[in-house]
């Protein structure tokens, strides 16, 4: 068998119609590794768990993990991460839009000494507001000075440990592309291809973009909040100023007020921003766990799970009244 221990993280969320043509690309292109795949169900409702545990039923390298709802994106990434089994991990989405053919050029660079590799789209197959949208975020992180590798994606071949170990850090999201950088230097990337999603749906919408975005720039800078100071400022100076030439009879009223209700926006704009630095420091106190877990086929820690009595928990051994 190959020596290079890999495990396949495949976050799923809604994905009957994907899982099992995704476990047969991933066999057919990985199966030369010492594989295991794990499935993570992140509470899904259309019967993803149900396929995953048939496929697990016929292939004993398919694991599974299954949340107690919807935890998002990351809490099903991370999870599986956390439970990886095999020394090295490569993410891979259900909807396979990064072919697992690819992987192979992902594991060569690690080999060469890198702790990550990420996969970088050489043409990126989504609607142009994805693209767009994701170039402005990028321009916007650079302008903040937080470090995430160029073109770097979900699509990742990573030492377990090292993923771990940001899992472990929740920062942010927590935000595993600009977390990696903070912990090694050892990071490469390589152009990949990409195709466009054939089943199933997108699970990112605008609202859920913005808001991952906004959650890198607040977490991962202290900048973003300085330039948001230096723009209540202006609003308020902006407003002053217009202020005082309406009372002069510089401006006319209708001027004054409508360039007086922009400034005002622009200032409300800002004080939401800082509403979620706020949010951002108040959860630095206790909170719920990133996930919960209903149903696993692998050992799972009593903390990470709803029910920990609810089936054998290996990790806590029977403990005996009468023990000396
Ligand atoms: N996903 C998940 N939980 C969510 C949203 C998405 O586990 O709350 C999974 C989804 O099933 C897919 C991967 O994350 O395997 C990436 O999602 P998607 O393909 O919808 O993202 P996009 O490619 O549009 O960025
Ligand atoms: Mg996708």
């Amino acid at each position: 068998m190959h020596p290079f221990g890999l495990t396949a993280v495949v976050p799923c969320y809604d994905e009957a119609d994907s899982v099992a043509q995704t476990h047969a690309e991933i066999v057919a292109a990985l199966g030369g590794y010492d594989l295991e795949i794990l499935f993570v169900d992140d509470g899904s409702t259309d019967g993803t768990l149900a396929e995953i545990q048939r496929l697990a039923a016929t292939d004993p390298r398919v694991q599974y993990l299954s949340f107690s709802r919807n935890f998002g994106f990351e809490a099903a990434f991370s999870a599986g991460y956390k439970y990886a089994r095999k020394p090295w991990l490569v993410h891979l989405d259900a909807d396979l839009q990064f072919p697992p053919a690819e992987v192979h050029h992902l594991v060569a660079r690690a080999l060469e000494g890198h702790d990550a590799v990420f996969g970088v789209r050489r043409t990126r197959h989504d609607p142009w507001h994805r693209r767009g949208g994701a170039a402005c975020y990028h321009w916007l992180g650079r302008r903040l000075r937080i470090r995430i590798p160029p073109g770097a994606t979900t699509f990742r071949v990573l030492r377990t440990e090292l993923a771990r170990r940001v899992v472990e850090l929740r920062l942010g999201t927590p935000y595993f592309l600009a977390t990696v950088p903070l912990l090694t230097s050892r990071i490469a990337t390589v152009p990949v291809e990409h195709r466009p999603r054939t089943r199933g749906t997108s699970k990112f919408r605008l609202g859920r973009l913005i808001g991952h975005a906004l959650e890198l720039y607040v977490a991962f800078s202290r900048r973003a909040v300085h330039w948001v100071a230096i723009v209540l400022l202006l609003a308020a100076l902006a407003s002053a100023g217009l202020a005082v030439a309406a009372f002069a009879g510089l401006l006319g009223t209708g001027v004054a007020a409508g360039a007086g209700l922009v400034a005002q926006s622009v200032a409300l704009c800002g004080a939401a921003v800082l509403l979620r630095y706020t949010v951002l420091i108040a959860d630095a106190q206790p909170r719920p766990a990133m996930f919960y877990v209903r149903a696993a086929s692998i050992p799972v820690e009593p903390a990470d799970e709803l029910f920990p009595g609810a089936r054998p928990a290996p990790f806590i051994p029977a403990q005996r009244e009468d023990a000396a």
